[in-house]
């Protein structure tokens, strides 16, 4: 009957509508929560760093010091404000380069030659500790557009872990080659490999394995996430595989054709 229709349509209508809306508003709600995690974490990781120069400048203005004692102090305020100042830069890009990057910010880049650089740059610093770099370049140049520098960020980032995440007498390898209309970029390390449950976060910003050993490396679990943005910011995608105890290989992957050729 009429009576019973009227508040089971209208029952209806109340819960679809609650529904839809809630459907609507998770992912507003997802990056909000995110958001808030991320101001969170920044402001945690600031935190140490800047309570190392308080009290380490209090200390020099309270107590009377020689020399020696007060020069610690001041290395020890140098050491936590370069800290604060690499944490800084690292958010800067990470808030400059969300999306992808505008068409008139790329040039033609040969990743032969901007890789060959890197190498070079890293093999004195390989052998500092103990490791050997191979690179695996092809002869000739593999041109994409792309933005110099962000794409020199995003490698260093991942030859900077490969060295930092092996043990000496371990070794890095760099490769590129092209598969389709795809350039590869792979950074391999005979490292201490990844579990695979920590996997599908490491490209989260400040998710770290291991949060002491990363720390005292000097890393803030952001180096993944950048590498990830400025990767996207070129339309490319980065993947990783990784075996605890043999290794990780970071890969990746760029469009070789021209942007124009997309027609954005
Ligand atoms: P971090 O500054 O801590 O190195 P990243 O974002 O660069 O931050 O990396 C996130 C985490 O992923 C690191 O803390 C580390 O645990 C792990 N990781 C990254 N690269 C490697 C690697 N080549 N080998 C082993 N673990 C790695």
């Amino acid at each position: 009957s009429l009576t019973l229709l009227v508040p089971v349509a209208l029952g209806m209508i109340g819960l679809t509508g609650w529904v839809l809306g809630g459907l609507a508003m998770q992912p507003i709600r997802d990056s909000y929560n995110q958001l808030q995690r991320f101001t969170s974490n920044a402001s945690h990781e600031l935190r140490t760093p800047l309570a190392a120069v308080l009290s380490n400048a209090q200390v020099g203005l309270l107590v009377p010091l020689d020399p020696q004692q007060q020069r610690n102090h001041l290395e020890q305020i140098v050491e936590a404000a370069k800290s604060m100042s690499t944490l800084v830069s690292n958010l800067l890009l990470l808030a400059r380069h969300s999306g992808r990057l505008a068409p008139e910010s790329l040039k033609e880049v040969d990743l032969t030659s901007l890789l060959k650089e890197q190498a070079d740059f890293y093999s004195s610093q390989a052998a500092e500790k103990q490791l050997s770099l191979k690179s695996d370049l092809p002869e000739q140049p593999v041109k994409l557009e792309a933005e110099p520098d962000l794409l020199r960020q995003a490698v260093e980032n991942l030859l900077s872990n490969a060295y930092k995440y092996t043990p000496a007498g371990g070794s890095v390898q760099l490769r590129l080659f092209t598969q389709s209309r795809q350039a590869v970029i792979q950074v391999s390390d005979s490292g201490i490999g990844i579990p695979q449950a920590d996997l599908p976060h490491i490209f989260e910003r400040f998710y770290r394995v291991d949060t002491k050993q990363s720390r005292q490396a000097g890393g803030f679990g952001l180096g993944l996430a950048i590498a990830k943005q400025l990767v996207e910011a070129h339309g490319g995608q980065i993947s990783v595989t990784s075996v605890v105890g043999q290794g990780s290989t970071f890969q990746i992957e760029l469009h070789t054709r021209k942007v124009t050729e997309e027609g954005y």
